[in-house]
């Protein structure tokens, strides 16, 4: 029993009848990387490179980068990591960027949109990270996927990808967190190799709630039946272009929501190491049948609390 326990503990992410879901890991240092082979996660499924950033006088060079992000992954080495480029800007103001500060930091320049103003950060960052990518061996170079957050136009993401694939990259994808880039996925996606789901902004910018507002929490609630419909229509854009789509913001490190999630046709779930035994276990005890049919009966609901209950009514009481 003790042996059974342990194996499903170390266990790949996959639903009861064995569909596999990559169970991967948000991380910002080594640390977290660490924690993160402890659960035995799959792979990062979202790197946080503002650490390296903040607090500083001066940008870090190209070399202290690559270094930085070496150090970061190291323990991960041999499985695939999602590196997101610099999500600073206005309400996470960095010393050395001379900006004004902004009335509504949360729909400033921000995020991708830094290249409006300071294009060379994310010229040296992909740099830094195209060499990572030189120095793996060559069949393991599509493995370090980089995406970028706060894509909101099908334009940002084309230039994105140019940019990063110019710089040697292999896979390039965005992150799906501003609802315009939801409702245009499919256009999106076309010029990307995946994208991945943020549902921490994709709800504070669907429901106009800051995320930091303890008031609004009802509103933010990440069951919110528009933030699921938003996230069901990127997901299924992955399913008919056949390119991953996989959740990283908290939604993922709930278990009942991790079901739904992968029940619209989620490829990976991304989530804090600590969130990772229970989604694990409460996947490996539901089949695939249960999680689509999760799927179908939350995003129509009246209201967050009903699409819970109705996820909640489908799931197996035992777990
Ligand atoms: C998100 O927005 O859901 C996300 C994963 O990114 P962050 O929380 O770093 O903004
Ligand atoms: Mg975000």
């Amino acid at each position: 029993e003790v042996a059974r326990t342990l194996s499903l503990d170390t266990a790949p992410g996959a639903t009861a009848d064995g569909i596999p879901v990559a169970l991967l890991a948000n991380v910002g240092t080594q640390a977290d990387t660490r924690r993160a082979v402890e659960v035995t996660a799959e792979g990062i499924g979202l790197l946080r490179t503002e650490l390296l950033f903040t607090g500083r006088h001066t940008a870090p060079t190209v070399e202290e980068q690559t270094a930085a992000y070496r150090q970061v992954l190291e323990p991960m080495a041999g499985r695939r990591v999602i590196v997101r480029t610099l999500d600073v800007g206005a309400d996470k103001p960095l010393p050395f960027l001379d900006r004004p500060s902004e009335v509504n930091p949360a729909l400033g320049v921000r995020g991708v949109r830094l290249d409006r103003t300071h294009p060379q950060l994310e010229a040296d960052q992909l740099t830094a990270l195209g060499a990572l990518v030189a120095d793996l061996p060559a069949d393991a170079r599509s493995d370090l996927w980089v995406m970028a957050p706060m894509v909101a136009t099908t334009a940002e993401a084309a230039r994105f990808a140019y940019e990063a694939r110019a710089h040697g990259i292999r896979t390039v994808g965005a992150m799906v967190e501003v609802p315009s880039a939801a409702l245009q996925a499919s256009a999106v996606l076309a010029e990307l190799d995946f994208a991945s789901v943020g549902t921490n902004d994709l709800a504070q910018y669907t429901m106009a709630a800051d995320r930091m507002a303890g008031d609004l929490a009802d509103l933010l609630d990440l069951w919110q039946p528009a933030v699921l419909e938003l996230v069901a229509r990127t997901i299924r854009a992955g399913v008919e272009l056949d390119k991953p789509v996989g959740i990283c913001g908290e939604s993922a490190g709930d278990p009942l929501m991790a079901l739904v999630l992968v029940g619209m046709g989620a490829t990976s779930l991304s989530m804090s190491p600590a969130a990772m035994p229970a989604v694990r276990h409460c996947l490996r005890a539901h089949p695939m049948e249960i999680c689509r049919e999760m799927a179908a009966v939350v995003w129509d609901a009246d209201d967050a609390a009903t699409a819970r209950t109705r996820a909640l009514g489908l799931a197996d009481p035992e777990v």
